[in-house]
């Protein structure tokens, strides 16, 4: 973290605030019961892509693989500089196996187009988008906690693998989850957050989910404003 750019921020008045993500997977305590939790999550925070996605592809830590198609691991330039997360997958997700397809997805894409980003290629301007949860839940009711819990390891190591320099993350569950907070969308966005992901501060932008804009176009303005923000905080060159 650059300590020129903090200071830059700050006087603009856009943070930071930070959220240590190590925290809530490394107790200072470990309990018996906690200690297997933290071994898998050990375990899949030494994998590399190829290992990773096969063992997502086999995952059975939770409910979710009962009902799921098949698992929606993430997709786009796993170098990118930008990186987007979002809940989890929705029925068309479910059936292809990849995130933010369908509408939803073709707004997404739009949005990024707007301002020179692609899902695609492996350029500096290719973004990475994961979900929260790989597994479609039922009737897309809102993810558990116990299922956040055992799937959150699976993005950690993405976001690692990744090293984006910027986070956007779309809805207020993904927000929510990633930022370990339950304030509104409304009060989240505005203002870069910051987490710590294995030792390595990434500044993180709050936006609507492009299925809620889908439904409220008036808010189409807001997530415009979100992405401009974004851009002040890391335009990928
Ligand atoms: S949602 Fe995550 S933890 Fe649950 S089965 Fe799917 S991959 Fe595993």
């Amino acid at each position: 973290m650059d300590a020129r750019r903090t200071q830059l921020w700050q006087a603009m008045g856009l943070g930071p605030i930070y959220r240590l993500r190590g925290a809530t997977t490394q107790p200072s305590v470990t309990s018996e019961a906690a200690r297997p939790a933290i071994d898998r999550a050990a375990a899949i925070a030494r994998l590399d892509w190829k290992e990773l996605r096969q063992e997502v592809a086999g995952c059975r830590a939770c409910t979710l693989c009962e009902t799921r198609k098949q698992t929606v691991f993430g997709v786009g330039n796993a170098n990118a500089e930008w990186m987007l997360i979002g809940e989890a997958p929705g029925a068309e997700e479910d059936a292809r196996g990849e995130p933010f397809v369908g509408q939803a997805g073709r707004l997404l894409d739009n949005m990024l187009a707007s301002i020179g980003m692609s899902r695609e290629g492996q350029t500096p301007k290719s973004v990475y988008i994961a979900n929260v949860l790989k597994c479609r839940p039922p009737g897309n009711r809102n993810p558990q906690p116990e299922e956040v819990a055992k799937c959150e390891p699976f993005l950690l190591r993405q976001i690692e693998l990744v090293a984006p320099a910027l986070i956007v993350v779309m809805g207020r569950f993904a927000a929510q989850s990633l930022l370990g907070t339950d304030a509104s969308i409304a009060s989240l966005r505005g203002k870069p957050h910051w987490i710590n992901v294995a030792g390595r501060q990434i500044p993180v932008v709050v936006t609507y989910h492009p299925a809620y804009l889908l439904r409220n176009l008036i808010d189409k303005e807001k997530s415009w404003a979100d992405l401009c923000l974004a851009r002040t905080v890391h335009t990928a060159d």
